[in-house]
């Protein structure tokens, strides 16, 4: 089969491209990938995407899916496995050995945040353990929680939430957090942010329906203490999906893919959207908002090519 834009992934990223592709009356594939509505699915209330006060994750990309057919874009429920990217048209290898072909693609594979892989951190996932204090900050006003991690994320994410919260506990591998000044100074300075060094949660504990607590134990001295928390921030890092593209496109030494311009590869006719290119913001809207400009770039680079 041959399209003219293949799209790899179904996030908001994805699927606002698929929309935009659709609405242009091009001929648009969105291979769905392994997580189908990408990382809101995993989530419950969204409050941040304009239009919606408050909407549950899955709701908000079902939404997004069923608009993006009803524009016309054709949907796969495969895994993109490898690209051709030297060759006129590109060639897309699927997960079950098929090939499609296109004339541009958009790549729209996301990142995945790393978790701790502890007791209790699947049970009480998006019930007090997130991975995105600017999405979930308002949800724990007045109380208390840990942030997990020492990094520029981490003691930003731990900024962020002091406006909100009552206290927060820094927990972080070292003897002092690896993020960079000025960040640091501010954060260690908060008089709402505890340090715990040398430690790591190992447990995440709750009532059945949310996060109560977390046990942290020393590092070096193998001890534990149980918190009480409301919740538990994970802020380790985030893999981009990118590995399917090594040594197709440009990627930096932390995974992501390189664009200029917003979208722009190492490609020409390839351009990204989204997570998979954003170490930033890593917002629903903002991958949502690239999505539609790498579709407008897909789009001219197609018309050109005419
Ligand atoms: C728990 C949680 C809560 C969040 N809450 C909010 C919030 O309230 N507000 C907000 O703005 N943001 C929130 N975010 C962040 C937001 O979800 C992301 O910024 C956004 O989903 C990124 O969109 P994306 O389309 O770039 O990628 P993703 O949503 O990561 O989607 C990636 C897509 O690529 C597909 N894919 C991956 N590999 C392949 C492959 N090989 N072949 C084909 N497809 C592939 C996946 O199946 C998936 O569909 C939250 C994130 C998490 C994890």
């Amino acid at each position: 089969m041959h399209y003219q834009v293949v799209i790899i992934g179904s996030g908001p990223a994805g699927l606002t491209a698929g929309i935009y592709m659709g609405r242009a009356k091009l001929s648009a594939l969105i291979v769905e990938g392994p997580l189908p509505g990408g990382q809101l699915m995993t989530t419950s209330a969204v409050e941040n995407w304009p239009g919606e006060v408050s909407i549950q994750g899955p709701d908000l990309m079902i939404k997004m899916r069923q608009q993006a057919e009803k524009c016309g874009a054709s949907l796969l429920s495969q895994s993109v496995t490898h690209i051709d990217a030297s060759q006129r048209p590109f060639v897309i290898t699927l997960d079950d050995g098929k090939n499609v072909t296109a004339d541009a693609l958009i790549v729209a594979t996301g990142a995945t945040a790393r978790r701790l892989g502890c007791k209790g951190e699947s049970e009480y996932w998006s019930k007090g353990v997130s991975t995105c204090a600017t999405c979930d900050a308002p949800f724990y006003a007045g109380k208390d929680v840990i942030i997990v991690g020492g990094g520029n994320t981490a003691v930003t994410e731990a900024e962020h939430l002091s406006h909100v919260a009552n206290k927060i506990y820094l927990v972080h591998m070292f003897d002092q957090p690896t993020a960079t000044d000025p960040i640091k100074d501010k954060v260690l300075q908060n008089p709402k942010i505890q340090r715990i060094a040398n430690s790591t949660v190992v447990e995440v504990g709750g009532d059945g329906h949310h996060a109560t607590h977390a046990i942290v134990e020393d590092q070096k001295t193998h001890q534990r203490t149980t918190i009480e928390v409301y919740g538990v921030f994970l802020a380790i890092g985030t893999t981009p999906n990118t590995d399917i593209f090594r040594g197709q496109l440009d990627i930096d030494k932390y995974g992501y893919l390189v664009v200029r311009n917003h979208t722009t590869t190492s490609v020409e006719g390839i351009f990204a959207a989204g997570d998979v290119a954003d170490y930033r913001y890593r917002q629903a809207i903002t991958s949502s908002g690239v999505g539609c400009m790498a579709a407008l770039e897909a789009q001219a680079y197609i018309a050109g090519r005419k």
